[in-house]
């Protein structure tokens, strides 16, 4: 049933009831078996003691009545009356005095005081009770009775007994009462968890029903489409037989093709592996060629890599000097019968001198041979090749193999002789370099040593002939003065001459002195940071004059005031007076310039003439000592070829670099950089090569516009 259903409710009513009365059962139970036994002890207790004095007061009554009658033995019967009651533990008469006339027990003394005797008789387990026998206001005696309890308590025994049968069995309903409706609460709890199984197995069941029927479905569907495929596969296959059989027999002919070819590659892979080897043994050949090993040892490498490869008897090689008509054996193998030894020259006729491969088949059929070839044929050898190794046209030597058999060599084994004869020839051509090489360094170093020795001397011989020149000029000089100042207007200009001439060779020979100076490192710069144009326009100032006497417009211009760096006044004087110099003197006509300017981190000196220019041929020779456009005797301009050679070596140790530009006609112009102070050489290079994208190599020429060179 549903969990909510009235049978349900009624089952969860009737447990609630049978737990209630459970509990009262147990309760009454426990009830009965504490409180009814104690009540009924109460009650027998009551009831004993109520009939032990109701004995006593029949006994006392009777024994009164017997008294009255004037029968004096009555308080005797009273105690055998005594004995009608069934619970009787004692019953004794006592008389006036207190002394026993009579007992319903015989171990009570009679005429004895009861008093006495009472402590034995009497005890806890019996009810004691006493009645006074009076007649007429006497008292005639006391009778005592005691009741023994025991029958009570056998009987409460049994009473409590059931009492508590009784109880015990109400508790065990109530226990079982609460089992049944523990069992019912469980039994509902089971039908929930039973009723939910039920719930989700009909939901399943639903579940199971719908996929049963949508398999149906598929099932229908599949069947269709199987027969549809059925079909289908049926005529599939029907061509596909005929398709496999026209397969099968273009797969028999494939196979025929493809064993062929396996054929044809299994040949190519032999001839590929012989060729690998070839290589390999070339590479080593070349491998000790390139370690620079001798042509002997290379030689004997190549030969016996040589003999591995070719059906060759013998193998030798041979070095030829056309020059000098020598030929002389640098290999040979050990199989080679003839005595003659690695290094032994042989003719030279017996060497062919031509770039032709030689070759004869066979020697025994030969009809004309040679003197060489008759001895092969004696030394039992039937065909031979010789390739001749060649450089650059020339013949250097010769490779013979020969074989003992007949038509011994291929195309492919002439290729493979050619190969060695070639790398034989690069080595001979190589060691030959060599020992031209070895010869010519020897030679450079005799002349560095030579020119070292005659720059010394040089440097000497100008020192001291400068000395010994300058010392009687300036006595010429002095002394033409005193002839000028002396000697008759006629003869004036001769003395001008001889002071002219003292003049111009005090300065050449103070150019020498200086270029020695410098060449030999010994003369000290003081170098301080100076400003540059003012350093110019100090030169310049001197050499306006020179300029004026030839009629030319001279200017100087300082476009950077107070440019730095660090300089020596004396060589800045120098350049300067050597390069507005030459501007002056190779120009007749027009205008010299010189400026001073900064770009980035260089300050630029530049001279500026409109002269005869200088020869693109000259140029790259503008720096070299003595060195002249013009160097025969008629030259047009007087100097020494030293000024330019002394400013660039003042320049470059004063940090600067010096270039100059010019055209042949139209004039000269000369740049020298100097680093701002500050700034590192490198600095100043890398700006002024930003700036000078026409900068060339130092001491070479290179074209920078139409017509013009530049020189740096
Ligand atoms: P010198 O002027 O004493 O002959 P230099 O070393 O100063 O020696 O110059 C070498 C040569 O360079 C000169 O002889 C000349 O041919 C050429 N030269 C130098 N400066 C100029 C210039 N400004 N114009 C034309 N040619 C020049």
């Amino acid at each position: 049933p549903p969990l909510n259903s009235p049978a349900m409710r009624k089952s969860k009513r009737i447990t609630a009831v049978i737990l209630t009365v459970a509990v009262l059962l147990a309760v009454t139970g426990v009830a009965l078996f504490v409180f009814v036994p104690a009540q009924m002890e109460g009650r027998l207790e009551e009831d004993l003691s109520f009939r032990a004095r109701s004995t006593a007061d029949y006994l006392a009554a009777n024994a009164r009545v017997g008294l009255a009658g004037s029968r004096s033995t009555t308080l005797r019967d009273a105690a055998e009356l005594a004995r009608l009651e069934p619970d009787l533990a004692y019953a004794v008469v006592v008389n006036e005095r207190g002394k026993v006339v009579a007992t319903a027990f015989p171990n009570v003394d009679l005429n004895v005081d009861w008093e006495s005797q009472v402590s034995g008789v009497s005890s806890p387990e019996i009810v004691d009770a006493r009645a006074t026998v009076v007649v007429n206001d006497w008292l005639a005696g006391t009778i005592y009775v005691g009741l023994s309890r025991d029958a009570q308590q056998a009987s409460l025994k049994q009473d409590r007994m059931l009492v508590a049968g009784f109880a015990g069995f109400m508790v065990l309903l109530a226990l079982a009462s609460a089992a049944g409706a523990v069992q019912m609460k469980r039994l509902r709890n089971t039908a929930e968890e039973w009723q939910q199984r039920h719930m989700s197995v009909r939901r399943q069941a639903g579940d199971l029903y719908s996929s049963v029927r949508e398999h149906r479905q598929t099932q229908r569907s599949l069947q269709a489409s199987e027969s549809k495929y059925k079909s289908l596969f049926e005529n599939t296959m029907a061509s596909a037989m005929a398709d496999l059989e026209e397969l099968n027999r273009h797969l028999e002919k494939r196979k025929a093709d493809l064993e062929h070819e396996v054929g044809v590659r299994k040949k190519a892979e032999v001839s590929l592996r012989r060729y690998t080897e070839r290589l390999q043994l070339l590479n080593a050949v070349e491998r000790s060629l390139l370690e620079g090993k001798s042509v002997e040892e290379s030689a004997e490498l190549a030969l016996s890599m040589g003999m591995k490869l070719l059906p060759a008897a013998r193998m030798t090689l041979v070095e030829s000097d056309t020059r000098t008509g020598e030929a002389w054996i640098v290999g040979q193998t050990a199989t080679y019968k003839v005595h003659r030894k690695i290094g032994d020259t042989i003719p030279f006729a017996e060497v062919q001198t031509h770039a032709k491969v030689r070759s004869c088949a066979d020697l025994a059929a030969e009809d004309e041979a040679s003197a060489v070839e008759k001895a092969m044929l004696r030394e039992g050898l039937l065909s031979y090749v010789d390739v001749p190794l060649v450089v650059r046209d020339e013949v250097v030597g010769v490779l013979t193999v020969a074989s003992s058999l007949a038509e011994a060599f291929s195309e492919e084994h002439f290729n493979i002789a050619r190969d060695i004869a070639d790398l034989m020839a690069i080595g001979v051509h190589r060691s030959r370099l060599d020992t031209e090489r070895e010869l010519y360094e020897q030679e450079l170093v005799l002349a560095r040593d030579r020119a070292e020795d005659m720059a010394r001397l040089k440097t000497a011989f100008l020192t001291n002939m400068s000395h010994e020149i300058r010392t009687p000029i300036s006595g010429i000089m002095g002394f033409s003065q005193v002839l000028h100042d002396e000697v008759p207007d006629g003869l004036r200009e001769f003395t001008g001459l001889i002071r002219e001439s003292a003049h111009r060779l005090l300065n050449t020979i103070n150019s020498v002195l200086e270029l020695a100076r410098i060449e030999s490192g010994r003369d000290g710069l003081e170098v301080t940071r100076m400003d540059l144009g003012e350093l110019v326009k100090e030169a310049t100032e001197r050499l306006e004059p020179l300029a004026k006497r030839k009629s030319l417009s001279f200017t100087f211009e300082n476009k950077a005031p107070g440019a730095l760096c660090d300089l020596d006044r004396a060589c800045v004087d120098r350049i300067v007076t050597n390069l507005v110099d030459n501007a002056i003197k190779f120009t007749d006509g027009g205008a010299v310039r010189a400026q001073v300017t900064t770009r980035g981190q260089v300050a630029t000196l530049e001279v500026n003439d409109t002269g005869v220019g200088i020869d693109p041929g000259f140029l790259p020779h503008l720096f070299d000592d003595f060195r002249q456009e013009q160097m025969e005797a008629n030259r047009e301009h007087e100097g020494s070829g030293l000024g330019l050679t002394v400013s660039k070596k003042l320049v470059d140790r004063l940090g600067g670099t010096i270039r100059i530009t010019s055209e042949k006609g139209v004039g000269t112009s000369v740049f020298v950089d100097f680093p701002l102070a500050g700034a590192t050489v490198e600095d100043a290079e890398a700006a002024r090569q930003a700036v000078d994208r026409g900068a060339v190599p130092r001491q070479q020429e290179a074209r920078s516009g139409a017509g013009q060179r530049t020189s740096a």
